[in-house]
């Protein structure tokens, strides 16, 4: 006779909160959970912590955001005592920083890895979750957090033939653990986004020839990366105080930098033209920053753009390369800028071709070559820096069924729909981190992700000091706010752009401008007045004996 194993014998384990993913999102979630006493469950797919810098290994790759900025603000101590070695930190060393976060706050004893979380199902009548993951197991908790990353389901390109290639295959993305060696080899770059951008120059010191094929040109401006000195570092150290707040508060994108007062046209040609060029010496991201109107006013950004394709024209001696790495289809700024250490530069070496695939797009990958309508271009290794299925791919493999069984897929199949990218109706308890409807992708993440994890975590112990079971987004004040991200998005020349912003990059995406683009200062001070007005919009469930409201 066979013994069905009771469930007291067996029991799922139950948490407060289950987190999936163990990037930054996931880890600071953690350390904040812990500190108001919650029981939490953090799943990972990866072997370790770090999110986009775990997988993310390629040669060339860091941050975009100053390192003094991309990194937490939660803890004083950790600000102060972690020394950046360089204005921008290579991966290794952000890695080595997510690393040192998780020992420092014992985060690793709660994260379990190499799991991947398959399924969430809401229980209406226990208004539980359950948790499916990866290893067979199941698990209940009153919360879910999904710390996904936006930049986290990598998109191999749907090139005939690439299965037939014969030599090795690299996704940016997905780059493998071992150091990869290109020394005397023929490699071939299918993609020049910023990860192509960012590769490309250090692939090109160690390949005997590389080939990059380009769909379309970006706009990059140079980073300008160097050893920080100590007086740099203690002179932000000194100021992370107002550093923090500004960019929390007055920076519209999370990085503190001058505030710009002026319109492009406010100045003459030679005025604007020396004020383009001190941003461009300066180098990094604030070059958008310049003018007030760049993201607003197409004759504006012309003025930015032409004073960018004047550069390349400048740095790259072929003049038939140079006017292919002109970009001339989207405005300056309305794709994610990139930033680079000598990426125009490096066509002028004579082991680097450009090759144009607008007009001879690939056709497919033979055993041993590229191969478009024109020629067989010959590689012995291919590189895809083919970018992401971004925002919305990796909340998507996950089969999440909320009220009425209904789906996250199903609900979001015409794009995604969040009330401030933090919580979609119909998924009682289901919170976001940097969701779509957020600024996320358009910040400073660490910012953002900062804000998001401190608003859920605080809403959280709200509804546990005022018994309340279930919280979700009320189906108006969603309703309102994809309507207001899309009309404020609409006022900027972003939609302009086919950008993985709109999801354009995915065959068959709705096109959505999936960001919030009003700002994290705006928008953090309308996440803190929904909060401070006991979360207007949202719906609120009490649990049948209210527990007592915790004295303060
Ligand atoms: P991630 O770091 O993406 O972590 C999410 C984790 O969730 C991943 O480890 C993933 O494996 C895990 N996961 C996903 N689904 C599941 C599942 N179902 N089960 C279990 N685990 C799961 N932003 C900036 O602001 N400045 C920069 O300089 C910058 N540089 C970047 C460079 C690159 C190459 C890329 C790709 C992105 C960059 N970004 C940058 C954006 C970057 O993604 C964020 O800054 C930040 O690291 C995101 O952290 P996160 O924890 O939200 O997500
Ligand atoms: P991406 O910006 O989406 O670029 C992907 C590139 O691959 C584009 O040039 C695209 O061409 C091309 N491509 C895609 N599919 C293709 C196909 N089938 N055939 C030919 N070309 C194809 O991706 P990413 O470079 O990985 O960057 C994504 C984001 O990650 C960035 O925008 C940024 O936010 C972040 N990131 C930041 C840094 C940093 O500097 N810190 C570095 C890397 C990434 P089309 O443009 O024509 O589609």
């Amino acid at each position: 006779m066979s013994v069905k194993p009771s469930v007291a014998a067996n029991p799922a384990a139950s948490y407060d909160v289950v987190v999936v993913g163990a990037g930054f999102a996931g880890m600071y979630m953690l350390h904040r959970l812990r500190g108001q006493g919650m029981t939490a469950r953090v799943y990972e797919q990866g072997s370790g912590v770090g999110g986009t810098w775990y997988w993310n290994r390629y040669p060339g790759a860091r941050c975009d955001v100053e390192s003094m900025q991309y990194s937490y603000s939660f803890s004083e101590d950790l600000q102060q005592q972690w020394n950046w070695s360089e204005r921008y930190a290579p991966q290794p060393e952000i890695l080595q920083y997510a690393n040192h976060v998780a020992d420092r706050f014992e985060l690793r004893s709660d994260i379990q890895f190499d799991t991947r979380v398959e399924r969430a199902v809401f229980d209406e009548t226990a208004r539980l979750w359950s948790v499916s993951t990866s290893d067979g197991k199941v698990v209940t908790a009153k919360h879910v957090v999904l710390a996904t990353g936006c930049l986290s389901n990598a998109r191999m390109p749907d090139i005939k033939g690439l299965d037939r290639f014969k030599g090795n295959v690299y996704h940016t993305g997905h780059w493998p653990h071992e150091a990869v060696d290109f020394t005397g080899q023929r490699v071939g770059v299918i993609g020049t986004g910023s990860s192509a951008i960012q590769s490309v120059p250090v692939i090109a010191e160690q390949a005997s020839q590389l080939t990059v094929f380009q769909r379309t040109a970006n706009f990059s401006i140079p980073a300008r990366n160097a050893p920080l000195t100590d007086e740099e570092r203690e002179k932000f150290r000194a100021n992370y105080p107002e550093i923090r707040r500004f960019a929390r508060e007055e920076a519209r994108n999370g990085i503190y930098t001058e505030l710009p007062d002026r319109g492009a046209l406010d100045d003459g040609d030679n005025e604007r033209r020396s004020k383009y060029e001190a941003r461009w010496n300066r180098g990094g991201l604030t070059f958008m920053s310049v003018y007030n109107n760049l993201a607003l006013d197409k004759a504006a950004n012309d003025t930015a753009a032409d004073f960018v394709r004047a550069k390349i024209a400048e740095i790259v001696r072929d003049p038939e390369t140079a006017r292919l790495l002109q970009p001339d289809n989207h405005p300056i700024g309305s794709k994610r800028i990139c930033i680079d250490t000598d990426y125009f530069a490096t066509f002028n070496r004579p082991n680097v071709t450009l090759v144009d695939i607008r007009s001879n797009p690939i056709e497919e990958i033979t055993e041993s070559a590229v191969r478009t309508a024109a020629k067989d271009y010959q590689v012995d290794a291919l590189v895809l820096a083919t970018g992401f299925d971004a925002m919305t791919g990796s909340v998507a493999k996950i089969d999440i069924h909320g009220r009425g069984g209904q789906t996250l897929n199903q609900k979001w199949a015409a794009g995604p729909r969040t009330y401030l990218g933090l919580m979609s109706s119909g998924f009682p308890n289901l919170f976001i981190v940097t969701g779509p409807g957020s600024p996320s992708v358009l910040s400073n993440m660490i910012v953002s992700i900062e804000q998001h994890v401190d608003w859920i975590a605080d809403c959280m112990a709200y509804m546990r000091d005022h018994g309340l079971e279930t919280m979700e987004a009320a189906v108006d004040a969603e309703d309102k706010w994809v309507a207001h991200v899309n009309e404020v998005a609409y006022t900027t020349l972003y939609p302009q752009a086919n950008s993985w912003y709109m999801g354009a990059n995915v065959p068959g995406k709705p096109r959505i401008f999936m960001p919030y683009i009003g700002g994290v200062g705006p928008y953090r001070q309308i996440c803190n007045e929904v909060a401070a007005k006991g979360y207007e919009g949202f719906v609120m469930g009490q649990a049948e004996q209210p527990r007592k409201v915790a004295a303060s």
